[in-house]
């Protein structure tokens, strides 16, 4: 059924805090994520598609992308906490307070501003890329915890950095009875440094994957992988400069948030949100 929120928008709104947080499990029965999932059925990628099909793929893609930049990006992400601003009101944001938009969390300064933005989100789709552009990803979750299957975008327990998205409602459920079960196979198996299409750099699919060299590379569609292939060694090259680069920023800001950020955490997180590496 589509709807409960995740519309074509994708604005989802994720509240926190134990009423909220309650609210938030109450309606946590989301719809699946067409854009980013419905459309790739198993083993879509070994089958050999004619070229005119791939083109045909590859074109959608990206005029997708064209319209919405941030529309497949990082509903599996997570990030160490920086100064934002709040798209509404242009005051620092608290990251314990977001939305959903466009497939992607928007932080906001106040339950008020987030409730302006939920009314007339399109109003503040500039102000978010700018929120966006300053807290650029350094990792995506990939992989539900639970199951070991892609993770799906709109199937998620919390919010922004705490979120983890899981394959299935029954995943999300088996977390909700047991998260130290999982937990650390999420950290360990869940989580990549490539944010970014393995070809063309757009926001990656943790469903468009693909096994080159006994690794996992990720794309941002359907068509991709094959001009991946037309030029496979400078498209591994940048891949490996983006992974490194990535995950050096994350170890930094991990470093860094360890020492000195603990007092600066919102008290509205889950106390038992995941803690980065
Ligand atoms: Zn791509």
């Amino acid at each position: 059924m589509p709807g409960q929120g995740d519309d074509g928008t994708g604005l989802k709104a994720r509240p926190v805090g134990p009423r909220r947080r309650w609210l938030a499990r109450r309606s946590g029965t989301h719809a699946p994520d067409q854009r980013r999932n419905g459309a790739l059925p198993p083993g879509w990628l070994s089958a050999p598609r004619v070229a005119g099909a791939c083109l045909g793929a590859w074109l959608l893609c990206h005029a997708a992308t064209l319209i919405a930049p941030a529309a497949v990006a990082d509903d599996a992400s997570s990030r160490p906490a920086s100064a934002l601003l709040c798209p509404v009101t242009g005051q620092p944001a608290d990251r314990g307070i977001c939305a959903r938009f466009r497939g992607r969390f928007v932080y906001f300064a106040s339950d008020a501003a987030r409730q302006q933005f939920e009314r007339e989100p399109a109003r503040f789709a500039e102000q978010v890329q700018t929120q966006w552009t300053a807290d650029p990803l350094l990792r995506v979750q990939v992989r539900c915890p639970v199951t070991g299957e892609p993770a799906r975008g709109t199937v998620y327990e919390g919010c922004g950095d705490d979120a983890v998205f899981f394959a299935s409602e029954e995943a999300r459920r088996k977390w909700l009875a047991d998260p130290a079960a999982y937990r650390d196979r999420l950290e360990r198996e869940c989580y990549t440094f490539q944010t970014g299409c393995a070809t063309c750099g757009n926001p990656i699919n943790p469903a468009a994957v693909k096994t080159v060299d006994g690794r996992a590379l990720y794309f941002c569609c359907t068509g991709c992988p094959m001009g991946f292939e037309r030029d496979r060694e400078k498209h591994l090259r940048a891949v490996d400069a983006q992974i490194a680069s990535n995950k050096a920023e994350w170890e930094r800001r991990s470093a860094a948030r360890a020492v000195g950020a603990p007092a600066s955490q919102p008290a509205t997180r889950p106390a038992a949100a995941p803690t980065p590496p």
